[in-house]
């Protein structure tokens, strides 16, 4: 089998790259799991938050929106749907996490956005209107779609293990590269590492330099409550990482936002992480939880400074990184794959954003 560009890793990634490429490349996605977006893609909480992260993951943030606004207009449903996002806690903790697109709100402004918010709980708050929810599992069903509509072959179930580089007649950068895929052989010319929080495994695969990608659990629950949220209700997030909450149906989906580092693994709730996240939200809220109707974990990978990881690796030949999104997977995806595409298709991309995110900066 052969084509331009191999991508590795069939998540929010992987396809939305496919699909920033369709048309352009010949595109395989080769996917360890029996389907797509088994691993952290189909564990978020599903809200991008122009106003979260480092200003480049913002610029990327805001451009994604743009171009999920664009592409949804063509089809039935849309992919967002509005929804503020609030962010609570002492007054230095929220001036420091406020920027961008977040403005400070009063005491009776929360109360109105939050009523459930017991007055006096937190001293301090700030709101973004420009935030919103994702439709996940539609996003990434309209890059799978796109990808195979264009040609592209998307091979589920086959893990990489081993790779070799086949030297051009120049001895030097202008081979390919040969992967075993399953049961597969794939002969590409590039190859992208999508592979989520076995990234740096990957690469190691193909001889690059790991990046110090790191895998951290964060585990998420949908909830029971005496007093459902309005339909409408912001997203509430603690400043200080110990909470957030937000309406999902009549129910409430809600998250101790931990970052404990991990293997590369399927990561599973740990007993006890929900019950104390249950007892806290208690305690700050009326919203009075009953029971936990389910809960999960997935891993955000970053890297030591906390920005993607997205460029050509300065080493090894044909080896491109696409990693490290941390907790702004889906939120950038659309501005990183559109960066990517534009690298592998050989623009001269001279950015802010393609120098912050390159694998080859010092922090890394
Ligand atoms: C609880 C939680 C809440 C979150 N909430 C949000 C949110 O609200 N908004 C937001 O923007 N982001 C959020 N995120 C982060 C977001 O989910 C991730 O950044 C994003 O899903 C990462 O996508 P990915 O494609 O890089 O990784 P993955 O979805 O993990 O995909 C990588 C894929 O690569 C495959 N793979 C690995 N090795 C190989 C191999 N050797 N061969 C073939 N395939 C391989 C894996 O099987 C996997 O399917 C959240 C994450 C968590 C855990």
């Amino acid at each position: 089998m052969e084509c331009d560009i191999l991508i590795i890793g069939g998540g929010i990634a992987g396809l939305s790259l496919g699909s920033a490429l369709a048309g352009r490349a010949a595109v395989v996605v080769v996917e360890a799991e029996a389907s797509l977006g088994f691993h952290t893609s189909s564990r978020s909480a599903r809200q991008l938050i122009p106003s979260y992260g480092p200003a480049v993951v913002q610029d990327l943030t805001v451009r994604t929106l743009a171009m999920i606004r664009a592409l949804e207009v063509d089809l039935p449903e849309p992919i967002l749907t509005p929804r503020s996002f609030l962010l609570v806690g002492s007054e230095e903790s929220v001036r420091d996490r406020a920027s961008g697109h977040m403005h400070p709100v009063t005491a009776g402004e929360v109360q109105g956005l939050a009523p459930e918010l017991k007055p006096g709980a937190f001293a301090a708050a700030g709101l973004d209107t420009t935030s919103v929810a994702c439709n996940t599992d539609a996003l990434m069903k309209y890059h799978r779609r796109r990808v195979l509509d264009h040609g592209g072959q998307i091979l589920t179930g086959h893990p990489v293990r081993s790779a070799a580089f086949e030297a051009g007649d120049d001895g030097g950068s202008s081979g390919l590269w040969i992967t075993a895929a399953g049961e597969r052989s794939i002969r590409s010319r590039l190859v992208v590492d999508a592979a989520g929080a076995w990234a740096d495994q990957l690469a190691a695969v193909y001889g690059a330099r790991p990046r110090g990608l790191q895998p951290y659990r964060r585990t998420a629950a949908v909830v029971d409550v005496q007093h459902p949220l309005e339909e409408g209700a912001p997203m509430v997030a603690d400043a200080d990482e110990s909470f957030y909450y937000r309406p999902e149906g009549n129910q409430v989906l809600i998250s101790p936002s931990e970052s404990v580092p991990s293997d590369p693994m399927d990561a599973q709730p740990h007993a006890g992480d929900i019950d104390a996240l249950v007892r806290l939200i208690n305690s700050v809220t009326t919203l009075g939880i009953t029971a936990v109707s389910r809960s999960w974990t997935g891993l955000r990978t970053e890297a030591g400074d906390g920005l993607p990881v997205v460029g050509y690796d300065d080493v090894v030949p044909g080896f491109f990184w696409l990693a490290g999104q941390g907790g702004y997977g889906f939120q950038t995806s659309s501005g990183i794959a559109e960066l990517a595409a534009s690298q592998l298709m050989g623009e001269n991309v001279n950015t802010a954003a393609a120098k912050a995110l390159n694998p080859a900066r010092k922090t890394l």
